[in-house]
């Protein structure tokens, strides 16, 4: 299936266009539709197989046509991520795909000075790509909002409770609107992200590549 049959609008074809991508790679085949429809998703996907532009993809299609629409703005999706480097490949990822679209990103991750990202995150950011820790510092002195929340992932899960985020992860989904879509991208399928998976996602589709 190109592309093109996914619903999404010429800006974002247009900027896949212009990143060289001729077609949907086998998980953003598989996860595209289902994510467009609203469902919960598990997908089990390794790094390298295009898993980042199979949830940004449908976010950005819905939160841009939400805002063109003027419907009230908010942080409307929240992407956890295993380390700074990863958070910050997400949001260049969202920057291009994203490329013309009345849409703000900001990225939250520790081991800097916090000043920048409050500022950025004051602004008004329609998604928000965070590390658990530096997050919950933030979340903790009310400097995010996620009252707006419509969208939840979860990238590199299985990376993330090898680290020990669960604790961190649960403390900020206990945060979060219960009604959302909430996505989990993990490389494994194992009895701890099955877990997670029981835990915070509602009648999930799965998608193993
Ligand atoms: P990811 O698994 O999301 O880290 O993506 C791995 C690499 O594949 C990145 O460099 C992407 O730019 C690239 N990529 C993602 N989707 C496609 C596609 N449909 N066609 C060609 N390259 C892609």
């Amino acid at each position: 299936m190109p592309f093109s049959h996914f619903g999404l609008g010429k800006d974002i074809l247009r900027a896949i266009q212009k990143a060289g991508y001729l077609r949907p790679t086998p998980v953003q085949a598989a996860a595209i539709p289902k994510v467009m429809q609203g469902h919960d998703l598990i997908a089990i996907a390794q790094t390298g197989t295009g898993k980042t532009a199979a949830f940004v993809l449908p976010m950005l299609e819905r939160i841009s046509q939400a805002n063109l629409n003027q419907q009230p703005r908010g942080t409307k999706a929240l992407i956890l991520a295993p380390t700074r480097e990863l958070a910050l490949q997400i949001m260049e990822n969202i920057r291009t795909y994203g490329n013309g679209l009345p849409i703000r990103v900001a990225a939250i991750f520790g081991g800097v000075e916090e000043a920048a990202q409050i500022k950025a995150v004051n602004r008004g950011v329609d998604m928000i790509v965070a590390t658990p820790g530096r997050l919950i510092d933030l979340l903790e002195r009310q400097k995010v909002d996620f009252s707006m929340l419509e969208t939840l992932v979860l990238d590199e899960a299985d990376r993330m409770l090898h680290m020990g985020f669960l604790p961190d992860i649960e403390t900020i989904v206990a945060d979060l609107p219960k009604r959302r879509q909430t996505l989990m991208f993990s490389a494994t399928l194992s009895k701890a992200i099955e877990s997670l998976a029981r835990k915070f996602l509602y009648q999930p589709k799965m998608v193993q590549i």
